[in-house]
């Protein structure tokens, strides 16, 4: 039942937030009955608005099976922000942001309070590609994101194929990765004094400069992690970024990541 649940197709509208309550007692239920309390995790993949330029109803299924590769990550989509007003963003271990919001007043302060909350609490978070831009008119968002988007500075080198490079190997999420080759948007945007660990960074072909590709934070008691890759079906169909993207899921939502290998 569980996993007729999770492959149910997209949630469209707020008023399934029954479905999801119903949701989320299930996998409690299941998770207790069937196996120790760390096998699932409830995990929100929120979506449902970008810049036009991100295709996200092309890409959040792509990215959704990257992570339930994990097949402990019980992965629901919604794609309405206005979920992130409701009180059952907490039955989750940790939230996906695959969005950019646009309108102040969805899911306006309330929304952006009760996911600060969700976090300091313990929730996990990980943010995709233009995550980074999220909410452009709230200053407690940098201690959350770690480097917000500054639209007066650059915004990336010309899509293309770039390398990222793992520069901590002792992490949870990196051990055991390699460096790799990606084709994506390299974002040179990124601003912020919220302190972060680096774990992969990349050298632009535009200005030679090297620029956080992947790093970890916490706030409160909440893991977060960020990455900038993800522009699109190629970028997040690349082996390596799902890897990246499913070991930093499982991470944020208090798994042990799973071994490196396979797809
Ligand atoms: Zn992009």
């Amino acid at each position: 039942m569980l996993a007729r649940f999770a492959r149910r197709s997209p949630l469209s509208c707020f008023g399934s937030a029954l479905l999801i309550a119903t949701w989320c007692q299930a996998a409690g239920t299941l998770a207790a009955e069937q196996a120790p309390a760390q096998t699932a995790k409830p995990v929100l993949l929120l979506t449902g608005e970008d810049y036009p330029g991100h295709k996200w109803k092309e890409t959040t299924p792509v990215l959704r099976s990257q992570l339930e590769k994990d097949t402990r990550l019980q992965i629901q989509v919604v794609e309405d922000l206005k979920f992130l007003r409701s009180p059952d963003l907490h039955k989750f271990a940790a939230i996906v942001m695959h969005f950019k919001n646009y309108d102040p007043a969805v899911p306006g302060p309330e929304g952006q309070e009760n996911l600060a909350r969700f976090v300091r609490e313990g929730g996990g978070a990980v943010l995709v590609h233009f995550a980074c831009g999220a909410f452009q008119e709230w200053p407690e968002f940098v201690n959350i994101a770690g480097r917000v988007w500054d639209p007066k500075l650059r915004g990336h080198d010309p899509y293309g194929v770039f390398r990222v490079d793992i520069i901590e190997s002792n992490h949870p999420i990196t051990r055991g990765l390699a460096s790799f080759e990606v084709p994506d948007e390299m974002y040179t945007c990124l601003t912020g004094e919220t302190p972060v660990t680096v774990l992969a960074t990349a050298v632009s072909k535009v200005d030679q400069k090297t620029y956080p590709m992947a790093f970890t934070l916490t706030y409160g008691k909440g893991r977060i992690f960020h990455s900038p890759l993800g522009h699109d079906v190629k970028a997040l169909g690349t082996s390596a970024v799902g890897k990246l993207f499913r070991r930093a899921t499982a991470w944020a939502a208090g798994l042990q990541p799973m071994e490196v290998g396979g797809k």
